[in-house]
């Protein structure tokens, strides 16, 4: 066996779930394919219950001496939330850019002890006994077996088609785009969320420190056409504005980031293990952007799958324990989501 542990991606879950198992002595080789990590617009703002995950497993200290700042306020037009007085973990929002936490969690478990194989490609992976990955390296190929596979390759995971996890989809309610701004004028201490229910449109904006603004407004699906590029600035704008953002908030903003639309309803496994591979994070489960839960569920995800490697010496995750797991967070938070949902859709379908 070649290693304990082989995980294919280097982002929040498999960097984070590759620095605990290291740090007890767990031999874990990590692939990630991207020599730099660039802005793929993802996710920069964790929720006060997913940075008391970040705490649990070690990673909060290190990404606020890193790249992170903390925002006390979630402020809305009519109310100014204190999140360290109304929540139950008492913590703020852990905000950052998406490249700079990858970086700062990946150099995190090279620390710890992971070995690194960048930029290197998984480019196929076979269920066991034992499981292997196939490798692109330097230009050659190369098998290497684990005692566990984890698939932390993201929301389009390849390991999942690879090992044959059956998956499922929501059919989808929301769309969103987003942008990044620097110098936009609010504070960097709270984050802004504006709804508009009468237009079913909501602009949030999410300080990342050092001046920058991870800025997004959210629709109903099919309501808006999809934006991208330079050329829709000034039409983001206007949107952001129409659900109720200041435009002074813009004046002397300045774009720095890239545009995109993203149509991304949840996609899961029901059962996130098989032979020897076990999915994680967007891989396993990829919640709906618009609800800003992913990077808590991915690390409450993290903080489950160490826990259960801990206690399971020989990390046979196929003894069916890991098997009934079932993203159980998961399947408590999408629940709540079409909760969420339920009265804007059938709001739209009504005002048709
Ligand atoms: C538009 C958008 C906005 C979001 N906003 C928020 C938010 O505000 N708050 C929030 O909590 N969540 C948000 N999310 C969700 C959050 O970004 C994800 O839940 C989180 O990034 C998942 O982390 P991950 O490590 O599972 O996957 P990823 O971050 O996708 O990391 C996967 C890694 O695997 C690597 N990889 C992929 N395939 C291979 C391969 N074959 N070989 C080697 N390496 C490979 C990739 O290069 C990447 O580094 C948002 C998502 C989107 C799309």
């Amino acid at each position: 066996m070649d290693y304990d542990l082989v995980i294919v991606g280097g982002g929040l879950a498999g960097s984070s779930i590759g620095a605990a198992m290291a740090a007890k002595g767990t031999r874990v080789l990590i692939i990630e394919r991207e020599v730099e990590f660039r802005d793929r617009i993802r996710g920069e703002g964790t929720l006060p219950w997913g940075v008391a995950e970040a705490r649990e497993l070690g990673i909060y200290r290190p990404l606020l001496d890193s790249c992170s700042v903390e925002t006390r306020w979630w402020s809305a037009p009519d109310d100014n939330r204190d999140l360290v007085a109304t929540t139950p973990s008492g913590l703020r929002c852990l905000n950052f850019y998406h490249p700079e936490m990858q970086q700062s969690l990946l150099d995190h478990a090279v620390a710890a002890g992971v070995e690194l194989l960048r930029p290197a490609e998984a480019a196929h992976v076979s269920p066991g006994p034992p499981p292997a990955v196939v490798t692109r390296w330097n230009g050659a190929e190369r098998r290497i077996t684990a005692r566990l596979v984890v698939g932390a390759d993201g929301r389009g995971s390849r390991v999942r088609a690879w090992a044959s996890f059956p998956i499922r989809r929501d059919p989808g309610s929301f769309a969103a785009v987003g942008t990044l701004y620097r110098g936009l004028a609010l504070p960097e201490d709270a984050v802004q969320f504006v709804p508009n229910p009468e237009i079913q449109l909501l602009s949030i904006i999410f300080p990342i420190g050092g001046g920058r603004f991870r800025t997004y407004f959210v629709f109903a699906h099919g309501t808006r056409p999809p934006l991208s590029g330079r050329k829709d600035q000034q039409a983001f704008v206007d949107e952001s504005v129409a659900a109720g953002a200041s435009a002074d908030w813009f004046r002397d903003g300045e774009p720095i980031g890239p545009l995109a639309s993203f149509d991304a309803p949840d996609t899961w496994a029901d059962h996130p293990y098989r032979n020897g591979v076990v999915l994680i994070g967007d891989a396993a489960a990829a919640s709906d952007p618009c609800f800003g839960c992913g990077l808590s569920l991915t690390l409450r995800d993290v903080r489950v799958l160490r826990d259960h490697l801990l206690g399971d010496p020989g990390l046979v995750c196929g003894s069916g324990r890991l098997r009934r797991r079932a993203r159980p967070v998961f399947s408590c938070t999408a629940p709540d989501t079409r909760l969420v949902r339920r009265p804007v859709v059938s709001r739209r379908r009504q005002s048709r």
